[in-house]
């Protein structure tokens, strides 16, 4: 039996990876010639880690993973601490630790684990055939390959959505810019081993500890679609945005490297029901395509993947298998994705008095509703 499977991202290598635990052979398709992440860093929660160790890539994690023990909101203005506890007790509940990565090195290090070699690069998909046992994917370069079957990991802008979809499905703009990137550990910013957020006027500022005693960073900004604003101006930007907000923030500013940091307009996609069709399984983002605000993107990647794998180790029979993969997956992921656009317009002001009455909370919260809420979310996934 042979997969093919398109993008070599966090879904794509994880999706290889489950599979090879069946026992089926995955040819990978990537179309970049490098890979650029697009996001300097993310926080793998507990739901993610526990996929990335079923998949025999805990090491990785152990390797990347910050050491975020505590949580913090400050007032984004007078810098004071609205609530601030220990992540201990989601530790314990749910028996992992979360681990903010760098995206680079963890992408790096999954391709490595699959094999670099055995990526083919350069391989952009345009157009899918399927026949009831097989799939061709043509490529940009002329080239074609065919399979028994095709997992979908091309990621928000996916191609294969379209043939699977039988449409093609818009990107809807969240609301707000977000730039992040990373910096080297300054305790005049935050802690070394906390996870800070400071939070005013809809806006935030976030800063969590990577392996490498470093700093991913991240400003988000409600902010119309389709500014002129790019790398050059950054520090100008961040500068005003922030302006008369508390010291940790400007010294944060001043210490961002402009080259390295990102700046991304931040979509998701309407939740669908259709992800398969016939031997094609849609997986990762190309599946479900959410707002980063519970932090479940990459998570819900790796979930997919697992949950792939647990369809084939039920049965040889491929339809059934991703049949059954759409069937389990499908709530789940549209749970996710509702529940990160809901907590954007919270946190980013869509009605202000509501983001005000999120900030009043946080000044009286003692740890327990956050921590139930960040439970729940990964206790549903497929690893509980
Ligand atoms: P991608 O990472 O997009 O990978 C798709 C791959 O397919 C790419 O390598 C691409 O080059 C390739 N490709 C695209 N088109 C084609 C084609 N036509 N042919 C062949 N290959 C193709 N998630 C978390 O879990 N935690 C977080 O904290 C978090 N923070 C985030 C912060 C930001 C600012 C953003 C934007 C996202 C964040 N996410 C987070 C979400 C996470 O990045 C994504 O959900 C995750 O990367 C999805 O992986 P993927 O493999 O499905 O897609």
């Amino acid at each position: 039996m042979k997969a093919l499977i398109i993008g070599a991202g966090i879904g794509g290598m994880s999706a290889a990876v489950a599979l090879k635990q069946q026992g089926i052979d995955c040819d990978v398709f990537e179309a970049v010639k490098e890979m650029k992440p697009v996001g300097a860093a993310l926080s793998i929660w507990q739901n993610g880690v526990k996929c990335m160790r079923h998949l025999g890539m805990g090491d990785i994690m152990d390797e990347l993973g910050g050491p975020m023990h505590n949580l913090a909101y400050q007032d984004g203005f007078t810098g004071d601490i609205m609530t601030q506890f220990s992540l201990k007790p989601l530790l314990d509940a749910v028996a992992e630790r979360p681990c903010p990565v760098s995206r680079a090195d963890l992408q790096s290090q999954m391709i490595d684990f699959w094999g670099r070699d055995k990526v083919q690069f350069g391989k952009r998909i345009e157009k899918v055939e399927q026949t009831d046992t097989s799939v061709t994917a043509y490529f940009t370069d002329g080239t074609s390959a065919t399979g028994d079957m095709m997992i979908a990991a091309d990621g928000t802008r996916s191609v294969v959505r379209a043939h699977v979809l039988g449409k093609e499905l818009d990107r809807r703009y969240a609301g707000y810019v977000n730039w992040n990137g990373l910096v080297d550990i300054d305790t005049d910013i935050a802690p070394a081993d906390q996870w800070t957020t400071f939070v005013g006027e809809g806006k935030r500022v976030s800063i969590m500890p990577i392996a490498g005693s470093r700093f991913y960073f991240f400003f988000d900004v409600p902010l119309p679609l389709g500014l002129k604003e790019d790398r050059t101006t950054v520090v100008a930007d961040l500068k005003g945005y922030f302006k008369g907000w508390a010291k940790p923030v400007q010294t944060l500013i001043d210490a961002i490297d402009p080259e390295t940091t990102n700046r991304i307009e931040i979509h998701d996609i309407t939740p669908f029901d259709t992800l398969v069709k016939g031997n094609i399984a849609l997986l990762g983002d190309s599946a479900h395509s959410t707002t980063p605000d519970i932090g479940q993107g990459g998570c819900s990647a790796l979930e997919d993947s697992v949950v792939l794998g647990q369809c084939f180790s039920e049965t040889n029979d491929i339809n059934t298998a991703i049949k059954s993969y759409e069937e389990k997956r499908r709530f789940r992921v549209q749970d996710l994705v509702l529940k990160a656009r809901k907590r954007c317009d919270v946190t980013h002001g869509k009605d202000m008095q509501e983001t005000q009455d999120w900030y009043d909370d946080l000044r009286v919260e003692k740890g327990e509703n956050i921590i139930l809420g960040i439970k729940n979310t990964i206790q549903d996934g497929p690893l509980g």
